[in-house]
């Protein structure tokens, strides 16, 4: 990738993840995301957009509002950079020319969008513990429509959702029968059935592989650290976005090599 490729894609991050941070304030609260303009959480002061520049805004304005001095998240300008880096490395491991080559551009798109959804999801289940249906619906849809145009296929992407979908779906009520606690919400089911309709059902088993071992580090880590017990509830959506974010980027690299080394 050039580094002109790099510069427009970092910026075009930007510009997303500003959007990003309106769906995570806005759709746990069932919200509109299109209308009105970008507010103070404050005082609710409409932000004028020389005070809505990614990044920027917010470091010139100390975090703080314009108006009434209110304290404005570092959660923004974190959302807005993880966006861009991720939008990046993207780039980076798609290769060639993405942004001037036609045959990369559904295979760009596909990551970007699937890389957008993945950033938003995770935050607002650190936030609320929610992962909202406006966010996991229109991630299936758009990710049955571009795999349909893509390499993968429509069938390819209907095998990923239904995959991810049971094989979840299986796990929590196995779990729920167990242990008799709902240890993760529909959510979750409908969020890895989103992964899979992007990425295929081969993708589907390195996410649930290494969310599990990443949700189990971490739940055993804070017990140990006696900052919970077993039973407490982590928000598995968080782990689920960073095993996406992993396959989407070396996803492939990983199943070479589990098929190439450890079964032969
Ligand atoms: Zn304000």
């Amino acid at each position: 990738m050039t580094p002109q490729d790099g510069a427009v894609l970092g910026v075009f991050g930007l510009m997303v993840g500003s959007f990003l941070n309106v769906c995570i304030s806005r759709l746990p609260a069932g919200q509109s995301v299109l209308a009105p303009s970008s507010r103070c959480p404050s005082c609710a002061t409409p932000i004028a957009w020389r005070d809505n520049v990614p990044v920027l805004s917010w470091l010139w304005l100390g975090g703080q509002c314009r108006n009434c001095r209110g304290t404005i998240s570092r959660r923004y300008p974190l959302v807005e950079l993880a966006t861009a880096a991720v939008f990046i490395s993207q780039g980076v491991v798609l290769g060639g020319s993405p942004l001037s080559d036609p045959t990369l551009a559904v295979p760009l798109a596909s990551r970007l969008v699937l890389s957008a959804l993945l950033v938003a999801l995770l935050v607002t289940d650190l936030e609320t513990f929610r992962l909202p249906n406006p966010l996991t619906f229109f991630g299936i849809a758009a990710g049955l429509c571009l795999s349909a145009i893509g390499p993968l296929g429509l069938w390819g992407g209907l095998l990923g959702a239904s995959i991810g979908a049971a094989a979840l779906f299986a796990i929590r009520e196995i779990w729920k029968r167990a242990r008799g606690v709902e240890a993760m919400g529909l959510g979750d089911v409908k969020m890895l059935a989103m992964i899979g309709a992007f990425l295929g059902w081969p993708h589907v088993w390195v996410v649930l592989l290494l969310s599990s071992v990443l949700g189990a580090s971490i739940g055993i880590g804070l017990t140990v650290m006696g900052r919970g017990t077993m039973q407490t509830k982590l928000p598995f959506g968080i782990f689920l976005s960073l095993a996406a974010l992993v396959a989407s980027l070396w996803g492939q690299v990983l199943i070479d090599w589990y098929l190439g080394t450890v079964l032969t």
